[in-house]
Order: structure tokens, then sequence, then C-alpha cells
């Protein structure tokens, strides 16, 4: 047994060459060597999870050694009770957020994104496909099926039938006649995004990370680094019980026969990272940066349809998986958000995102939450806790901070920031985009790209000053900045009393609230209404900056 500055007992932290890497946390005075953080696992915690905090210089709580209230960061993939989340200590962190299931369980989902539609028009919620809950809609359902038939006459509507819960393939099922289906549990049924953007001749959906790291007030990061998952046969609207041609899941589709073979364009396996599509869709000219734009205003908007209504719970935060399908005129779709997203590692794209995600996921909630943990360090005074970080984590926790573009931001809490220069360094950063998505260039050649059998340009593609969107797209508050709303944004003023919060935590980027407007609007509860103009207003805006460049080329 050991004892920090503060006489507190410190379980676990014998002074031996394995606690030379911890530090305490800097408003103490050098002292005796703290404990390093402790995190909490069950059955379910993937198994990544542990091995990036043990790397990370973390300890694993032992029930037997430890107190029950001796560790940092509860990770598992169940949520909690809410029991739980209010006996959370403040030096403690939980990986999941009360009432989250509002938006991954695909009915609640839906009927949130269609609210918001009624209440705030259709084109700002356009990004999910129609979509009626069964059995309660069926009427609905059938009066719009047999609608559509009479529009299209001879032509086939399709259909997609998944089960509202976690499915992974259970249950579903494409279809384009109503005959025969019965609907005998809660399901939703879709329309079938049935023109997907294909590479090769593979249909394909993004995997988007996105961690809320609050609510209230909500504070949205996207992870700039992702997976594209692929299905393993050829897209063909001919055959729609073939779910390796339709669904993209890797559950499904690794267990395929085409899965170890070399498939054209995406080579062998089904997944590749994010940043390996967004150069390739570069090397199409297409507007990958514009792209990405679309895919945050869908997160923010998918986000704020359930942010009023989940409640208050401190020191928690929520990894979320969205399912984004992009289709040849590169409309991104939200087909689903998931909780607790895969973190099994099965390819080396897992390899390479999963483990920085989880890295990153770890910075981004010590940047978020320093400040609590010194209060928890306070608490510890007076019980049994104290908190301390390890080196590897203080040492990128200050990388971060001086790495971010507008650092200023993260020091509001203490100072008005001065420079300006920053913030207008953080502007730059963000290239003129030079050419706004290309919907005609693409519509010319998107037969080629969509159903060639041709590969990728082997030559050099036209890149055009073109950003990587690994960790080179710019945080969508700069993006806002430097394309629409120059004005907007005056970091130079603090915004409130030191919430501001941080920009960016490795490939993590603050994308809500984006502006000063969007801040004011989340803090002392969430004006959606407002948050709603100034994302309309930007859309707007971006739909004539693309004009523009439309009528220049
Ligand atoms: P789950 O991942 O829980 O099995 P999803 O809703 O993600 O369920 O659907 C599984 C797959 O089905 C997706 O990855 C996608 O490939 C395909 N899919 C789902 N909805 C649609 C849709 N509306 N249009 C086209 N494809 C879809």
């Amino acid at each position: 047994m050991s004892w920090n500055a503060d006489g507190c007992n410190v379980r676990g932290a014998a002074f031996t060459k394995k606690s030379e890497p911890y530090l305490m946390v800097e408003d103490r005075p050098p002292g005796p060597i703290l404990k390093p953080p402790v995190f909490h696992v069950d059955d379910t915690t993937p198994e990544v999870v542990q091995s990036v905090l043990l790397e990370r210089g973390w300890d694993k709580f032992d029930k037997g050694e430890q107190n029950v209230e001796d560790w940092n960061l509860y990770w598992r993939t169940s949520s909690f009770r809410m029991t739980e989340h209010i006996n959370v200590k403040p030096w403690q962190r939980l990986n999941h957020h009360p009432g989250t299931t509002q938006l991954t369980r695909q009915d609640h989902l839906a009927r949130h994104l269609k609210h918001m539609k009624r209440m705030y028009g259709t084109p700002l919620y356009e990004f999910i496909p129609l979509t009626f809950i069964m059995p309660n809609d069926y009427n609905k359902f059938v009066a719009e099926y047999f609608r559509e038939k009479h529009v299209l006459g001879a032509k086939h509507s399709y259909w997609i039938c998944k089960p509202a819960e976690l499915s992974h393939r259970r249950g579903i099922i494409i279809f384009s006649d109503i005959k025969g289906l019965l609907f005998d549990d809660t399901y939703i049924v879709q329309k079938y995004i049935c023109n997907p953007l294909l590479v090769g001749r593979y249909k394909c959906d993004l995997r988007i990370y996105v961690c809320v790291t609050g609510f209230k007030p909500l504070t949205i990061y996207i992870y700039q680094e992702g997976l594209v998952r692929f299905a393993t046969e050829k897209f063909d609207l001919s055959n729609l019980q073939n779910n390796y041609a339709h669904l993209t899941n890797s559950s499904i589709n690794k267990s395929g026969v085409s899965y170890e073979k070399i498939k054209e364009v995406i080579g062998h396996g089904c997944k590749w990272t994010l940043s390996r599509f967004f150069s390739y869709l570069r090397s199409w000219d297409v507007d990958d940066l514009l792209l990405w734009q679309k895919i945050t205003q869908v997160v923010i908007l998918t986000v704020l349809a359930i942010a009023p209504l989940v409640p208050f719970a401190a020191n928690c935060f929520e990894l979320f998986g969205f399912d984004i399908l992009i289709d040849d005129n590169l409309k991104p779709w939200l087909l689903e958000v998931n909780f607790s997203p895969a973190l099994s590692i099965d390819c080396s794209a897992d390899i390479s995102v999963k483990r920085k995600l989880i890295h990153d996921t770890i910075e981004l909630i010590y940047l978020q939450g320093l400040r609590n943990e010194r209060t928890g360090c306070r608490d510890g005074a007076k019980g049994s806790h104290s908190v301390s970080l390890t080196k590897l984590d203080v040492g990128r926790f200050n990388k971060v901070c001086s790495a971010l573009p507008c650092e200023s931001l993260l020091q509001f809490t203490s100072r008005t920031f001065k420079d300006e220069s920053a913030v207008k360094k953080a502007i730059k950063i963000c290239p003129e985009n030079k050419h706004a998505s290309q919907p005609r260039e693409m519509t010319s050649r998107k037969k080629d790209l969509l159903l060639s059998t041709r590969e990728a340009p082997k030559t050099k593609p036209k890149l055009k000053g073109r950003r990587s969107p690994h960790k080179k797209i710019i945080p969508f508050m700069s993006l806002i900045q430097s394309r629409a709303d120059k004005t907007s944004i005056s970091p130079c003023v603090p915004l409130d009393n030191g919430k501001v919060p941080g920009l960016q935590a490795g490939n993590f980027v603050l994308i809500f609230p984006f502006n000063e407007a969007t801040f004011g609007a989340s803090r002392n509860g969430l004006n959606v209404r407002r948050i709603i103009q100034k994302l309309q207003k930007l859309k707007n805006k971006q739909h004539s900056h693309m004009l523009e460049m439309e009528t220049k080329r």
C-alpha cells in the first residue's frame, strides 16, 4: 500500500520500476508517485480496448485486490443502468450515455428523424430512405408501395425489410414484390437504395465513427478515419436474394466464397480504410471534401434528433458507428447508427483503424475530462482516490493541444485569446475548394466509374492539391469558416466561462458546436431550431458555392 501527496491511499501503486512512467496531474506538487489509471472491463469488452489501455500504461481493475471504486474508466459493450450513472464518481468515466438506444434502434431512429422532418422540413432530413415501422405503418406502406408501382409501371420498385434491433443479417429481406410478406415482429421497411456508388462493381457503405462526449451541452466529434465495407459479389438487381451482393456487413461477407478472392478494384477481403476510399474517389476527381461535409451534416442532424430527449449524465461518452451509404450522385444516406460498433480485428484495415481509434478515444476523453479529473483529485483528498495520467497520456495530451489549429479555443478557460494569427492560420488550412462536387462530370462518367470493369486509373490521378481525409480533412469548424461563414466565428472572444470543447484529439475533430452561434444555442438548454437554421444556412451556402463552381467550369 502506498500514499499520494494528499495522504490518500493509492492501492497498488508500488514504488517499483513499473511506477516510473506515471505522472501526477499537473496541479499537484512533485512528490510521491501516484498509481496509474485503472480500467474496468467485463466479458464483453473488446480485446483491442484492453490491449490499447495496457499499452498506454493503465492497470486492469482487479475486484479481489482493489476497492470497488478504484477504477477510472469502465468500458463495456452493453449499456449501464441508471443507478450506475448516478453513482459514477468524479474520477470515473463510462463508455455509454443513457438514452442513446433512441438512435441505435432502427425503429426509434426512424421515428425521431420523421419527427425532425415534420418539424424542420424534408430537404434537411432527406438523408434517411423512406421508412415504415411495421406492423404499425403497414397500411401506409401498402399505400406507398402501390402508388409507386403505379408510377413506375413495368419497372420494379425495391424495398428492404430489416428487424428493428441488432440484426447482423438476421431476417433482412430485399424485395420488389410485396406478396407473401408477413410482419410478425417489429421490422422496418425501407426504400432500397438501388443506385449505390459502386467500386469496381461492388456495393459498399461507410462506417463512420462518432464520439459524443456530452449531450448537455451537446458536443460531437467525428473520426477522420474509418472503414469502408464491401459486398463481395457484384451488385446485381436481378438477384435480390444474394446477400453477398446486396449486404455490406463484414460478418456476412467474410464467410462468403469470394472473400479471399482478388476482386476487381477492391482486391482481397471486404474492407478498405476510409482514407483509401477517399483517395480512390479523388483519383476520379470527386470532391471528397464536399462529400465529407455532407456526411458531417448528416451526423449532426441525426444526433440533434435525440439530443433534447436524453437524460443528463455526467462523466460518460458514447462512441457510435454510423453506417452511411453513398449513392451514385454522391449523396450520403444514413442506414443505421450502431451502439458499441464492432471492434474485432479481422483484417489489416481493422488493425490500422481500430487500434488508433481507441487510442484517440482515450485522448479525447482526457481532453474533455482533465478539469473534471482535477476535481476528482480534490475529492480524492477527502476520500480515497486520486487520478494520474501516464507519461504517454500526458505527453499525447500536450501534443494534441499544441497541434490544434485553434489551440487558443482550449484556453478560453484561463485567458482571452489575443493573437488572431492562429485563428487565421486555422482558416487558411482549409484550401479554397477549387472544384466543388462534379455531379455533371460524375454523371457523365458515372457509368464508367460504377459499371466499368476497368481498374482505378494507374496513371497518377489529378489531385489538384486536394487533401487526404485521413489526418488532413479540416475540422468542420474551419471548413465552415473558410467556405461560408467567415464572420460568424470570433474565437478571439471567450464564448463562455471556459467550457469550449477541444477542437481535435488524434483523428477526432469537433463538428458540433461549429461556430459561436451553435455554441450559444447548445448551452443552457439546446435550441434545436436555432441550430437547424444555422445548418440550413450552411447548406444553402454550400449549394450556391456548388452552382458557382459549376458555372465557372
Ligand atoms: P445491420 O447492420 O444491423 O445488419 P443494416 O441496416 O446496416 O443492418 O443493414 C445491413 C446492410 O444492408 C447494410 O450494410 C447495407 O449494405 C444494406 N442496406 C440496409 N439498408 C439499406 C437501404 N435502405 N438501401 C440499400 N442497402 C441497404
